[in-house]
């Protein structure tokens, strides 16, 4: 993802048809090609990353296969190791299970994203500057983002977090001396996005000024325009291709990469992208398509594709989009709990997702930290497409090895 982000012409040739097309992802771009335009004070990024997995299941052969890689507000990392504790307690109460911190790897993800937060701060330099949360309107997710906030207090209590909605931050914000970034009068050593991953987190135009202003700061931004960049769908699809992945990694990586890749294909006005359609018209049950989005409800299943792809295929619209193969999850009886809704008695058909965070520090010369942070396992009710843990689909799950 570093190597990716840091390759412009690799990004502006991915991109160009989609840009064409998608007004969010151009947003993006044109502002990583202003910064690469003017400068940014800051060479340093950040990024905590997600990478989320399904097992693909087909006869006895199981393998994991790439669902996304999230490279902008990713999302459970300090709720995740509290499940994890709870299903331990549960299980030591009520079965016989000895070797229960076996069965349930230790996860340590939300240390280790705090963790890079802090390397990211100490880089910065300044002891009286402080992080600062850029949130939504409102903000479903809270209690993971207060957990990783106070976990970050408790390992360094020197270090101080403000929590600000974007949209109010135009009011709030001042340049100051050589692109310092000022916050309600604290000096801002790290932006932590937690929002400005979708169109609605930018209601005007002023709004991707704001975007622009800040990157331009000396505060170091996680993720910069860049890293976000290279998190995009349309890039994941083009790194399925062999050529293009060998780019960026070893012979060996990108071998071992690829074994959990699942098909991707574009949707260009060309040869492939009309062969892409047809499979998909014919077909749509193997296949999900999905537009440059994230965060959950935007993806197309089944019978949608062919609504979709009739209404599109004759346009460049079509290039917004694509069109990946289903990944096929065993089914594992299980319960749900969630708040306000009735258990139900029997167990039921679940598929779990697993996400395993990363923390990377770089500039566009040099990797200064990169490690793998824990994790995260998502399940949901078989049949229902999207995570929808907000939706009440879907909850937090702990891994069980056996
Ligand atoms: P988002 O950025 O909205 O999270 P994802 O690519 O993660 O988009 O897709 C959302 C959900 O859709 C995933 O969590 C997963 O449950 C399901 N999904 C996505 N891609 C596939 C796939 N290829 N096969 C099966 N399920 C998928
Ligand atoms: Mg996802």
């Amino acid at each position: 993802m570093h190597n990716v982000s840091n390759d412009n012409a690799f990004l502006s040739s991915s991109l160009k048809d989609t840009i064409k097309v998608d007004d969010f992802t151009r947003n993006l771009f044109d502002l990583h090609k202003r910064i690469l335009l003017e400068g940014t004070a800051q060479p340093v990024s950040l990024g905590l990353f997600r990478a989320d997995y399904m097992i693909d299941k087909v006869g006895d052969e199981e393998s994991l296969k790439q669902v996304e890689v999230n490279a902008i507000a990713s999302s459970f990392g300090a709720l995740a190791p509290r499940v994890r504790d709870l299903h331990k307690l549960i299980l030591s109460k009520y079965t016989n299970v000895r070797d229960l911190d076996n069965r349930l790897p230790r996860n340590e993800s939300t240390a280790q994203l705090a963790n890079g937060l802090i390397q990211a701060w100490d880089m910065y330099g300044v002891s009286k500057s402080v992080i600062l949360v850029v949130v939504e309107e409102r903000t479903i997710n809270i209690c993971d983002q207060r957990i990783l906030e106070f976990t970050l207090a408790s390992l360094r209590p020197d270090i101080h977090m403000i929590r600000r909605k974007f949209v109010d931050l135009s009011d709030k914000l001042e340049m100051k001396g050589n692109n310092l970034l000022y916050v309600d009068g604290y000096e801002i050593a790290v932006v932590y996005y937690r929002n400005c991953y979708s169109p609605e987190a930018y209601p005007k135009a002023s709004h991707w000024e704001l975007r622009f202003k800040i990157e331009k700061s000396k505060a170091i931004k996680c993720p910069s325009i860049h890293y976000h960049l290279a998190g995009v769908k349309k890039i994941q699809q083009i790194l399925t291709d062999p050529d293009e992945l060998g780019k960026f990694v070893s012979s060996e990586e990108s071998e071992l990469i690829r074994k959990t890749f699942v098909p991707i294909y574009g949707l260009e006005m060309n040869e492939e992208g009309n062969k892409a359609i047809k499979f998909a018209l014919e077909n749509p049950v193997k296949y999900v398509l999905k537009p440059q989005r994230e965060g959950g409800g935007n993806n197309v299943y089944g019978l949608d594709i062919v609504d979709v792809l009739n209404k599109v295929k004759n346009t460049q619209e079509r290039e917004s989009y694509i069109l990946m193969d289903m990944i096929r999850p065993p089914l594992i009886k299980n319960y749900i709990i969630s708040s306000g809704r009735k258990v139900s008695t029997e167990p039921i058909d679940l598929v779990n997702e697993l996400g395993i965070f990363g923390v990377i520090i770089g500039t566009p010369n040099e990797i200064l930290c990169n490690y793998e942070a824990g994790y995260v396992l998502r399940s949901k009710k078989h049949g229902v497409q999207e995570g929808g843990i907000a939706a009440g689909f879907g909850c937090l799950d702990s891994v069980y090895l056996y």
